[in-house]
């Protein structure tokens, strides 16, 4: 039987505190709060039925800090493994009380489990810490627990990207995934770097550049095809439960989006100048569709339509085939190596849910 998700669920874990202090970090996480769940586990749980979405969903979740501080993590992704569910973490990898946690889980449920481990290099060197990155994922790898290694591409790390290749290969056979560095504001989200040429070539030479040249695509690129996210996939605060169709701020639509000009009614509100008048005449209504752990109402997954925002938020949403027609490689082949994954996971996401 082909193993797939039924949907795909994007996930903001509560909470922002963070056991680093990376300098670039946008949110100040060695200041935040450790996260906690608002409801009782066993009421998220139900909330996750695998019969409200259809069947086995992928769960991909990340906090403003580091996601596996959250209190009650392990509790609440043992749950999500028992009930048939992948479950995807993005994380530093420091954090070894939690690690080793998850590794004593039975194999069944690690075969389920994906981490994707960033490298924060020079965080990671000045503070001590790189051997714990490497045991961790090595740990995570012997246990039958998949792993990726991701590196966002800061200036700061260009002079340093061949030794990170090299200690990489040493200590885990295993190349980072380099990714892009964003802004994001309520509009969406922006490329934060230029891509010199300089970028460009040590990227190819030193990194796995998959998603590189995927982003290279998507961002900077409106997109005015048909989007299926909010059908097929949707964004949850797990800590409040409410859930939009794609990232922050998108859902319900306003009354106006539902008018025949509203298209250029939304190019207006892009104009610079006229563009924010506009956009307090015309706004776009509180986007939120419904509230996950209301067991009382059906998930409403309704698809997005016109995208609105300036670009793809994420160029990884379009591994699932969110825009039927866009050529995009599946999720397991712009970020994955086979072998460091287990079958379960690669075959889970080595889909695109609409097809063309
Ligand atoms: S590991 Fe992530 S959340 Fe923590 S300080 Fe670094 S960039 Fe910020
Ligand atoms: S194009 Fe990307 S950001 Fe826009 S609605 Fe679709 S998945 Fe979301």
């Amino acid at each position: 039987m082909n193993f797939k998700p039924a949907k795909v669920v994007w996930a903001g874990m509560p909470g922002s505190a963070c056991n680093l202090n990376c300098k670039y970090c946008y949110s100040g996480s060695a200041k935040g709060e450790r996260g906690k769940f608002r409801f009782p586990l066993e009421h998220m749980l139900r909330s996750f039925a695998p019969d409200r979405f259809g069947g086995p969903i992928f769960f991909g979740g990340a906090a403003a800090g580091e996601t596996l501080l959250v209190e009650g993590i392990v509790d609440f992704t043992r749950g999500m493994l028992e009930l048939g569910h992948v479950v995807s973490y993005t994380t530093n990898m420091t954090y070894s009380p939690v690690i080793d946690e998850f590794c004593k889980f039975p194999d069944a449920m690690k075969k389920r489990l994906q981490l994707d481990a960033s490298l924060h290099y020079l965080e990671l060197k000045e503070v001590g810490k790189l051997n714990t990155y490497f045991d961790n994922l090595r740990k995570l790898k012997d246990e039958g627990i998949s792993i990726a290694l991701f590196l966002c591409i800061t200036e700061e790390y260009l002079p340093h990207l061949n030794e990170i290749h090299d200690l990489c290969m040493q200590r885990i056979g295993l190349l980072p995934v380099a990714g892009m560095t964003r802004v994001y504001s309520s509009a969406g989200g922006k490329n934060s770097g230029s891509l010199l040429p300089e970028y460009e070539e040590l990227v190819m030479k030193f990194c796995d550049h998959r998603q590189w040249d995927l982003q290279k695509k998507v961002y900077g690129q409106k997109r005015n095809e048909f989007c299926r996210a909010g059908e097929v996939s949707i964004n949850l605060s797990l800590e409040t439960g409410e859930y939009t169709k794609c990232w922050g701020s998108s859902g319900r639509m306003a009354l106006w989006e539902q008018l025949p000009f509203s298209g250029a009614l939304r190019s207006i509100r892009r104009l610079p100048g006229i563009g924010r008048v506009a956009k307090r005449i015309i706004p776009l209504k509180s986007q939120v569709m419904g509230n996950l752990y209301d067991l009382e109402q059906p998930i409403d997954f309704k698809p997005m339509g016109q995208c609105p925002f300036y670009d793809c938020v994420c160029a990884s949403y379009l591994c699932w085939g969110l825009i039927p027609g866009f050529d995009a490689p599946t999720h397991s082949r712009t970020y994955f190596q086979p072998e460091y994954v287990s079958k379960e996971i690669f075959e889970f996401m080595d889909c695109h849910l609409v097809s063309k």
